[in-house]
């Protein structure tokens, strides 16, 4: 099937509703698009585990602050269509802005506590702004699974959190981090950073890969980890540390010490103007 490409929302929803109907499963990959390696990762998994992979492109403007970038996040739709269709997506739903948040907008959703932590505490609206327009993807596509990349390990958190409390019935998927060779994160943003400032954010590749090193050698103190995480951080003269902290990812709890079945390392750090997090997921 070559790739199709809806720009409305009734569209979308009518071909999706005949996916239903002929009882094709859908998997669904929101994304902001500017598409790379990660991303084709997750459209790789939403077709080996549907029938059908739609794919979202949309530069969400409720997940952004006043002062954010969305105005200059980086946009490139014929190559994200090619890299789409390349990866076997089928179909791309790219609605414009008064699409999705019509004149008069006014219904949010909200998942409570751990929206307002680590990323939701630098970024007040960022978690709002994500459950919302994930929950209206959700009920314009009905998919029966939807991908997310474990790099925004909290926004995983909470999207099955969303879908748990409100009954949306989709299974949420999660795929690992991709990197470049050299340890850095893929990110859309990674455009933003200067030849020196790449150079410098690979020390937070290096700090998160030394506690999985710690953990896998019986180190069990959190703090410790992150303190040597910290300088690691440090060596690499970022702008500013946002956080750099431990957690069970069952949860987001804060832990002392690394004795949960899962443990979760993550962290915000700014190079510059550009704010990069990343996060590891060690599994004792
Ligand atoms: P974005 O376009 O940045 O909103 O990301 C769309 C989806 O791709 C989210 O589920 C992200 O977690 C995921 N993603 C972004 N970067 C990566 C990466 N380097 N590896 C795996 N998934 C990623």
């Amino acid at each position: 099937m070559a790739l199709q490409v809806f720009r409305s929302t009734l569209d979308m929803h009518k071909a999706c509703e005949q996916l239903h109907m002929s009882r094709k499963r859908i998997g669904l990959v929101p994304t902001m698009g500017y598409l790379h390696a990660g991303h084709v990762s997750l459209f790789r998994y939403a077709r080996a585990h549907a029938d059908i992979a739609a794919a979202t492109i949309f530069v969400n403007p409720a997940q952004f602050g006043p002062n954010e970038d969305f105005k200059r996040y980086p946009r490139d739709f014929e190559h994200d269509c090619s890299l789409a269709e390349e990866a076997g997506v089928d179909i791309v739903f790219a609605p414009a802005d008064e699409e999705m948040y019509a004149p008069g907008y006014a219904s949010y959703v909200e998942v409570e506590h751990v929206s307002k932590i680590f990323e939701g505490a630098f970024r007040p609206t960022h978690f709002r702004g994500v459950t919302t327009i994930v929950a209206k993807l959700f009920n314009i596509v009905r998919p029966q699974t939807a991908v997310f990349g474990q790099k925004d390990a909290q926004q995983v958190f909470l999207l099955k959190k969303m879908a748990l409390d409100l009954n949306f019935n989709i299974e949420i998927l999660v795929v690992p981090i991709v990197r470049e060779t050299d340890g850095l994160a893929m990110s859309s943003r990674n455009v933003y950073l200067s030849n020196t400032e790449r150079q410098q954010a690979l020390v937070l590749s290096q700090a998160l890969f030394q506690a999985q090193k710690r953990v896998q050698e019986g180190e069990r103190r959190c703090g410790v980890i992150l303190d040597e995480m910290k300088n690691i951080v440090l060596s690499g003269r970022p702008a500013q540390i946002d956080y750099i902290a431990c957690v069970d990812p069952a949860t987001f709890e804060i832990l002392e010490n690394a004795l949960k079945p899962q443990i979760l390392f993550l962290l915000a750090v700014r190079f510059g103007p550009t704010r990069l997090i990343d996060n590891i997921l060690i599994s004792l």
